[in-house]
């Protein structure tokens, strides 16, 4: 058995970012400043588009992109019961209304036609989710928007890398929201992008993102002098500081190479599992580039004569970090005493939620690493 814990979902962290942070801490200017700028040009173009704005979380931004898209209380937004709690909790800070289509059991993303079936005449958005970096079926989901006239706000923070049909993902709805959490594929501690295309939605979400501030009121104590600023609505405090943009510039420039051993780590746990009575994920679609950021088995327990709580205790005994994504949300009480909402009316989320594990899936993970984990699963799983 291995010495040390395997944390999931370590970073991997460079001296470029060391010494970056550094000198943002030497140079008196740690808040949102000139690298923010910086990190958003490199983003915005390593998606290939034009602007891009950052803020303190992929929270943040899915709060700002749901307020920016227009949505007024009784409005409904359609996601899915698959996700981390904050895709929903955003819906209802936005004063919206989210309602729950249930996951297809092979892509374990939004299922288009149980989207179509819960469309109301309130609803204003649809907010998917590319789970595990796997693109949603955009083309679907963008047609059944394009019909009704829905917003659509997709949730990328597993999904920096990936494309559908050639797109990048997060340019393809009208706002696409990014995650720097260090569990992430691109990290910054805490951090967050927006994408959209209206030159006057990024004006709005900057604004919105520092109090309400007139445009660029950051600027206000640089070398070109004081400058008065307005407060031009309510806003909130979800900007991103140069601190946290100083690692972000260099995880960004080496977000292929994270991703290439990602994608090879991902692939050996395909192979090193393919006898066990385990399921297993689905190869990428050939159309669209799969992000990696997670990868999960399915513990059935009348397959592999365990349950799934079972093989999360043994993977830890085993000293091999492990993660839950996720219990599908109507498992937790807020929802269900706030919303009325019960597991078994998205009973394939429920089932995922119920079997999942993921696994240690970083850059910064050992090729022995690998073999550990791979070995510790092996151990467990009777063939
Ligand atoms: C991590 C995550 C978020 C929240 O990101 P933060 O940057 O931590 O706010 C939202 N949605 C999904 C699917 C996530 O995995």
């Amino acid at each position: 058995m291995r010495e040390r814990f395997l944390t999931f979902g370590a970073p991997l962290i460079g001296e470029a970012e060391i010494d970056e942070v550094v000198d943002s801490l030497r140079s008196g200017w740690l808040g949102t400043g000139p690298k923010v700028a910086r990190f958003e040009r490199d983003f915005a173009a390593y998606k290939g588009v034009e602007q891009a704005v950052a803020v303190n979380s992929c929270t943040a931004a899915l709060h700002l992109s749901l307020l920016a898209a227009g949505l007024a209380p009784g409005d409904e937004v359609i996601t899915t019961p698959l996700t981390f709690c904050a895709t929903v909790n955003a819906i209802l800070h936005a004063g919206a209304t989210p309602v729950l289509a249930d996951v297809d059991p092979v892509t374990f993303n939004l299922d288009p036609a149980a989207v179509a079936a819960r469309i109301t005449p309130r609803t204003r958005a649809v907010l998917p989710v590319h789970f595990a970096g796997r693109p949603c079926d955009m083309g679907a989901l963008m047609a059944l928007a394009e019909h009704h006239d829905l917003r659509v706000i997709e949730d990328c923070a597993h999904a920096i890398e990936s494309r559908y049909d050639g797109r990048p993902v997060g340019t393809i709805g009208d706002f696409g929201c990014f995650s720097f959490y260090v569990t992430k594929n691109v990290v910054t501690g805490e951090g967050g992008m927006i994408l959209t295309r209206r030159t006057e939605d990024a004006a709005r979400l900057k604004t919105l993102a520092l109090h309400g501030m007139s445009h660029d009121a950051w600027r206000r104590f640089s070398d070109s002098g004081y400058r008065h600023y307005q407060v031009v609505e309510c806003g909130f405090k979800y900007n991103m500081m140069d601190l946290q943009a100083a690692i972000g510039l260099h995880q960004l420039a080496r977000v292929e190479a994270s991703w290439q051993r990602r994608r090879a780590i991902w692939a050996r746990y395909q192979a090193a599992f393919a006898d066990l009575p385990v399921i297993r994920p689905a190869e990428p679609d050939p159309q669209t580039r799969h992000a990696h950021h997670l990868y999960t088995l399915l513990i059935d327990e009348a397959r592999c004569g365990r349950t799934r709580d079972n093989f999360l205790d043994d993977m830890t005994a085993q000293r091999v970090g492990v993660g839950v994504h996720y219990l599908s949300l109507p498992e937790h009480p807020y929802y269900q005493n706030r919303l009325g909402w019960r597991p078994e009316d998205t009973p394939e989320a429920m089932r995922i939620g119920r079997q999942t594990v993921s696994l240690p899936l970083s850059p910064a993970l050992t090729d022995a690493d690998v073999d550990d984990v791979i070995q510790a699963v092996r151990s467990d799983i009777a063939r």
